[in-house]
């Protein structure tokens, strides 16, 4: 369908179920992390960022991290997350699920946000399994020291999804449900070829459109019915009437 048809389809539909990527967040200047263009080196940052170096080398982990994470904090949203956002105070269900971590989609007032990969926002004592807000270890990232529990003494780890860790089974859980129940599936700024984020669109019912915005292909194309490779700040807000 072109954009005019897609537009009206969103119009018309009231669960939408949306899978954004790292190019969601690349559209607001912010790297990503694991993917890795610009901010690391991309022959070294699958290992920078792997579990087993956290466990070995803290102290180096959170010095690579402390740029990512000043960014991450630094950064407003886009047009296409507030987009997103719009579409919530339209009066529709809509449920997101994202492979970043940086909290955007939450800065843009979107209120149902499964985070795949973690979150920045959070830390957590692997000894005695505390949650604690990263703001309140904001100086040890901003000078990219180690943070440690205050009950326990233990190093605290970023609740991010290092290489090298499996991805949470719950939100995938949650999101193969909603993508199942969704009036429409949408695709933003995600290349879908990793594991097992590449499998969830064929969680949608057969008749469920599929949206896909993203700069490159994706294997999905073929079987979408809304495709562009544009900006998804030029395009989704022209799906959803606000441009
Ligand atoms: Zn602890």
């Amino acid at each position: 369908m072109n954009i005019t048809e897609a537009k009206k389809a969103l119009q018309k539909a009231q669960k939408i179920a949306v899978l954004t990527g790292a190019g969601m967040s690349t559209e607001s200047g912010l790297p990503d992390f694991r993917s890795n263009e610009g901010l690391y080196n991309p022959l070294t940052a699958d290992m920078t960022f792997h579990v087993k170096m956290f466990r070995t080398y803290p102290e180096r982990f959170y010095s690579a991290i402390k740029p990512f994470y000043e960014q991450c904090v630094n950064t407003s949203p886009n047009a296409g997350h507030l987009a997103l956002a719009e579409l919530e105070r339209q009066g529709k269900s809509v449920f997101i699920a994202t492979q970043t971590v940086d909290r955007l989609h939450q800065k843009a007032g979107s209120s149902i946000v499964n985070e795949l990969y973690g979150t920045i926002d959070t830390v957590n004592c692997r000894t005695c399994k505390r949650h604690f807000k990263a703001s309140d270890f904001a100086e040890f990232f901003a000078t990219g020291k180690v943070p440690y529990c205050p009950i326990c003494g233990k190093i605290l780890k970023p609740d991010l999804v290092l290489f090298g860790e499996r991805l949470p089974s719950e939100p995938l859980e949650k999101t193969r449900l909603a993508f199942m129940g969704a009036d429409i599936v949408m695709v933003l700024g995600a290349s879908l070829r990793a594991s097992p984020v590449n499998t969830l669109p064929g969680y949608r019912f057969k008749e469920t459109p599929l949206f896909i915005i993203n700069h490159a292909p994706t294997q999905y194309d073929e079987v979408a019915e809304f495709v562009s490779h544009e900006k998804i700040g030029d395009i989704l807000p022209q799906l959803i009437g606000v441009a």
